[in-house]
């Protein structure tokens, strides 16, 4: 079913750390959005919001500079570093009551801007939700590439839902954040939180393109922890898969008994060192890595306990006033 209102859409983009890459990003976030008002699919009050997510050299400066410079620019500025997700999520809230749509993208320019006329469109055309989609990775390096399809992989066999190729740019509307408001918890996912919400969603593929300027914040010790998070908190097959392990481990420990038995009766009794150091070793490996594993969902649940706020805004550039 097309729509026929026109929306007001809020450009979503979380920052930390990005002075190098702002100046030469921020321009083209506002050539596009210009460009959607003009083609008459978005309008005229359509923001774009950047979220500071506690940066440490002058990010907020530049943020609260554009504002002053042009309406179309605004930013919240939240109080400590909280992380990519978090960042997004602040900056999510923040719109829902303002405006009709959201894109959220990163600021380095990585993700090809000229996506969002298809996003609107999808819009246009009835769906909530519109994932961005990477058609080719190839100025990713080789190794960021396959850890990172072999992760998406991963999350799909573990059972969570997931949109292959999908990383946090995507179109959704003010009316599935409203009822995304109600997913309380602390460690979140937002890829993988989406698809749960529901709602009709689709997707528009695109080319990725390599950072303007300044350096990536995700090393590979940064992606294994998205990972592992994006895991534990999206499925819960890991605490299967051990409960799977180790009833395979009794059954073949339970044969090695059988061994053990009969030569004992046999009478040869001597032997068996070997055997039983590596059973006792075996078994201790599996043991710490399952106790782990189960420690990371019990960690998670110690943190959803405590109910604590996701993000904290400490300033937005509207309050600050033209001074
Ligand atoms: N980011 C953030 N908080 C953080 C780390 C990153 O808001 O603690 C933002 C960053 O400014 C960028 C986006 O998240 O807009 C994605 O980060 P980056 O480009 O470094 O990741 P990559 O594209 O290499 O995965
Ligand atoms: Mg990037």
């Amino acid at each position: 079913m097309a729509r026929t209102q026109i929306p007001l859409l809020y450009i979503v983009i979380p920052c930390y750390n990005e002075e190098k890459v702002l100046p030469v990003t921020a321009p083209l976030f506002l050539g596009k959005l210009r460009e959607l008002i003009a083609a008459g699919m978005i309008r005229q009050e359509s923001k774009v919001l950047f979220v500071n997510d506690g940066s440490r050299d002058s990010t907020w400066q530049l943020i609260r500079g554009f504002s002053r410079e042009d309406t179309h620019f605004a930013g919240i500025s939240l109080s400590r570093n909280r992380g990519h997700q978090n960042a997004l999520l602040a900056g999510l809230m923040e719109a829902r009551d303002k405006c009709d749509i959201t894109i959220s993208i990163d600021c380095d320019g990585q993700d090809d801007l000229n996506a969002m006329n298809a996003m609107v469109e999808e819009y246009l055309q009835g769906a909530e939700v519109v994932y961005g989609v990477r058609s080719k990775r190839e100025t990713d390096t080789f190794f960021k590439r396959t850890t990172a399809e072999g992760f998406y992989r991963l999350l799909k066999w573990m059972g969570a839902e997931v949109v292959f190729n999908h990383a946090d740019y995507r179109l959704v509307s003010a009316r599935v954040l409203r009822e995304f408001s109600d997913f309380k918890e602390v460690n979140i996912y937002l890829r993988g939180m989406f698809p749960l919400v529901g709602f009709k969603s689709t997707s528009v593929y695109y080319e990725r393109h390599e950072r303007m300027a300044g350096e990536s914040h995700y090393p590979l010790r940064k992606m294994l922890a998205l990972a592992f998070d994006g895991i534990t908190s999206l499925s819960v097959k890991p605490i299967r898969m051990i409960t799977g392990l180790g009833i395979g481990i009794s059954f073949v420990a339970f044969l090695l008994i059988l061994y053990a038995l009969i030569s004992y009766f046999r009478g040869d009794v001597v032997s068996g060192w070997a055997s039983s150091l590596i059973a006792t070793c075996f078994l201790g490996g599996i043991q710490l890595i399952s106790l782990g594993v189960i420690g990371e969902y019990v960690g998670k649940i110690y943190m959803e306990t405590k109910r604590r706020p996701r993000f904290i805004i400490a300033e937005r550039t509207e309050d600050a006033g033209q001074d």
